[in-house]
């Protein structure tokens, strides 16, 4: 069975490399959909009847609140992430361009050390979105 959390932070990033709009500095209303996949707990505990426990999942929302919501996410060699740091203000660095996929790819590996994710999708609009692993 698979059960999913969804979470949503604000972003700005850039795709330096990209030829139209998205070379400009903009912003998203980001929403990651964490899934787990897993049997239904039969023992009797507190856990009985979940696969999870939709509250184990609020570790995965302070992280993403301390490195993600209005940050700027961005690749380390980037002009504007300069500035930010000039500026004291909040970056995430990531080591590939800053795409839904990469994001997706990104947050999958960083979010197993918390427990064993299924996949990840990341929207950057309600109509475009990124899933990892496929
Ligand atoms: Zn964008």
């Amino acid at each position: 069975m698979l059960i999913a959390k969804t979470f949503e932070f604000d972003a700005a990033h850039r795709l330096s490399l990209h030829s139209g709009k998205c070379k400009n500095l903009h912003g998203h209303r980001y929403k990651v959909v964490v899934q787990i996949e897993g049997e239904i707990n039969q023992e009797p505990s507190a856990s009985c009847g979940m696969v999870k426990d939709f509250g184990d999942f609020s570790v995965i929302k302070s992280w993403l609140d301390e490195k993600m919501d209005h940050a700027y996410i961005s690749q380390k060699d980037d002009s504007i992430a300069a500035v930010c740091e000039k500026e004291w203000l909040k970056i995430y660095y990531m080591d590939a361009p800053t795409t839904a996929e990469n994001i997706a790819k990104h947050l999958h590996e960083t979010f197993q050390s918390f427990f064993p994710v299924h996949s990840i999708q990341v929207y950057e609009t309600p109509a475009t979105r990124a899933l990892y692993p496929w």
